[in-house]
């Protein structure tokens, strides 16, 4: 069960030191899309992830987007900045994240995986090994199946206190 649960919660990406990261060794940041730096299903990047991502690829931390979309949403959100993405990636299978940090060339211990779902985003980044943050959604229109899950989560985070 612990493997559901995200190193720090924190409610939005401006929320995230990167600074402290960096010191700590991270070196790569495992990125997801949907909910994270775009609404649901939109190309658009929030105007508060473009300022994340830019200011961690100044650092300079390598960013790979790893998302459950198609390879054509990915890549086209993933080429504004010309960073690696992985589509497809059925988290939380490790294979994706695995994937993410070959993109990379680093080692789980150096990356950490930022994502608005503790079934795939969390899931996959605590059995990868990598430290893991879990971020408030950014829109509430998604998927049934989704806001299922996010019931579960959200019972799961009251438990925990
Ligand atoms: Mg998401």
């Amino acid at each position: 069960m612990n493997l559901l649960y995200p190193d720090t919660i924190v409610g939005s990406l401006k929320d995230i030191d990167l600074t402290y990261y960096w010191d700590l060794g991270k070196r790569g940041i495992i990125l997801d899309i949907d909910n994270t730096i775009t609404p649901w299903h939109q190309d658009t990047i929030a105007e508060g992830a473009r300022i994340f991502i830019e200011e961690a690829l100044r650092m300079p931390f390598q960013v790979c987007l790893l998302s459950n979309a198609t390879y054509k949403r990915s890549a086209k959100i993933a080429r504004q900045y010309n960073i690696p993405y992985v589509a497809m990636a059925l988290k939380p299978r490790k294979k994706s994240f695995k994937q993410a940090l070959g993109n990379m060339k680093l080692s789980a211990g150096q990356v950490i995986v930022i994502g608005d779902q503790l079934f795939t985003d969390i899931w996959g980044g605590n059995r990868t090994g990598c430290y893991t943050i879990l971020v408030t959604p950014l829109d509430k229109k998604e998927f049934i199946w989704t806001q299922m899950m996010r019931g579960l989560e959200s019972l799961l985070l009251r438990r925990r206190k």
